[in-house]
């Protein structure tokens, strides 16, 4: 017997037949014996139906209402399932986030999870009741509803496993797992068995989009397993087997791979700022204004200063922001310009960071070396480099990116012998 959390994505929630075909997953575990909680996802597309409802009503929406507004899409399916459930002969019934309650931060539209109360759901478990969770809702201090920003369920589900001791995570979605890299660019790509937490959330915030990224801290924090898993099933109803998330001590050493993942991210842009004058404190004067306006600032280059004539030496500093904050940020700029003290800000929408991931690089060297390679033999130009103690980062120009991606998946042993038939 096990204990364990099933979420399910907003295509699995999608309609009556889909919801069925949940209930039917969902018995089977609950006949084996297992302790089962399941948090599920609104019907796909519910979610941005009704965020554009909120925008149509005003564009300056009270964020509090918003989440009232939002957070009714789970309220929905979690609903219907547990209705699903009882017709099927499973005990069952829904708790709202505010029921429980889940208690959350007052952020919102992207509240954090604090503390979960587990007596209900101890209880339901004790009367093999399965409970029916509505993914990304919770309760602000001040009794209000709040939601925990878009792809918020994945992390409800992970928090509700460590508040519930659970053995496993289980969350279905509409890719069957991990895999080496996009396999809409690379078809060798392969499914990964097990990826660390580590590699994941380097994974996943580079681009490959398989779960909420708070949802894999979350994990790695609590420690839990989370396997991702198809929500497609073949005949026998079951789903091939996905990826499991683990620490990095359950990856065998047979099973280590130098690198495990090739990420690709087309949302940065690129930013030089030309002649900063060369002093102490001429960076913080760069990325002090634009932290203030919340602005993430991910790869940086400090150019080397050179002096012309007798002026002053300076130096050019080039840095990527997200595209969608790269207006806001040329204004943040400009606003500082004399306290920067820069010529012109040049800047570049169509880059794309390309990351190779691996918790294997921790005991190897050259791996940043055998990027450069393979990317200089294929007349890549790379404009910044970024590394962390798994990872190395690139960036390079867009239209670049699938051959990229390609030639280095190549470069690190990670294509399959056979092309994924999928
Ligand atoms: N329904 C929410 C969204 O679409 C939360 C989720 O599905 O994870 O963002
Ligand atoms: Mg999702």
């Amino acid at each position: 017997m096990a204990r364990i959390v099933m979420k399910f994505g907003g295509t699995s929630m999608a309609g009556i037949e889909r919801i069925r075909s949940v209930a039917a997953r969902i018995k089977r575990e609950w006949e084996a014996g297992n302790e089962v909680a399941v948090v599920v996802s609104a019907m796909a597309g519910e979610t941005d139906r009704l965020v554009n409802f909120c925008r149509e009503a005003s564009s300056l929406y009270d964020p509090r209402e918003y989440d009232v507004v939002v957070s009714s899409g789970e309220q929905v399916t979690s609903g219907l399932l547990a209705i699903a459930l009882q017709a099927i002969g499973v005990p069952a019934r829904s708790w709202l986030g505010w029921q429980l309650p889940i208690r959350t931060s007052d952020g919102h539209g992207s509240a954090r999870i604090g503390e979960i109360d587990t007596t209900a759901l101890s209880a339901s478990m004790a009367d093999r009741t399965v409970a029916v969770i509505p993914g990304f809702q919770g309760l602000a201090p001040g009794e209000r509803v709040t939601t925990l920003g878009r792809g918020g369920s994945d992390t409800s589900a992970v928090a509700m496993a460590a508040a519930m001791k659970a053995d496993r995570c289980d969350i279905y979605t509409d890719v069957d797992g991990v895999y080496t890299t996009d396999p809409r660019i690379v078809p060798r790509a392969r499914k990964l068995k097990r990826v660390t937490y580590e590699e994941m959330l380097e994974l996943a915030s580079v681009g490959a989009k398989v779960l909420q990224t708070r949802s894999v801290g979350l994990a790695m924090k609590e420690n839990v397993r989370v396997q991702v898993l198809s929500s497609f099933v073949d005949e026998d109803g079951n789903s091939e087997p996905g990826t499991l998330i683990v620490g990095e001590e359950e990856i065998g050493d047979m099973e280590r791979q130098l690198i495990t993942g090739i990420a690709h991210d087309k949302n940065e842009a690129k930013i030089t700022l030309t002649n900063v004058p060369d002093k102490p404190g001429a960076v913080a004067s760069i990325f002090s204004p634009l932290a203030d306006a919340g602005i993430n600032v991910d790869m940086i280059v400090q150019n080397v200063a050179h002096a012309t004539g007798t002026a002053p030496k300076s130096t050019d500093v080039t840095f990527t922001v997200p595209t969608a904050d790269l207006a806001r940020s040329l204004d943040v700029l400009e606003k500082s310009r004399e306290a920067i003290g820069f010529d012109a800000a040049l800047h570049d929408p169509r880059v794309a960071k390309i990351s190779v991931v691996g918790v294997g690089m921790r005991s190897h060297a050259g791996v940043a070396s055998k990027m450069f390679t393979t990317l200089g033999e294929r007349g890549i130009n790379v404009q910044a480099i970024t590394t962390s103690e798994i990872k190395v980062s690139v960036l390079i120009h867009e239209d670049e990116t699938e051959l990229a991606v390609r030639v280095l998946h190549t470069a690190y042993g990670l294509d399959a012998e056979e092309p994924a038939t999928a």
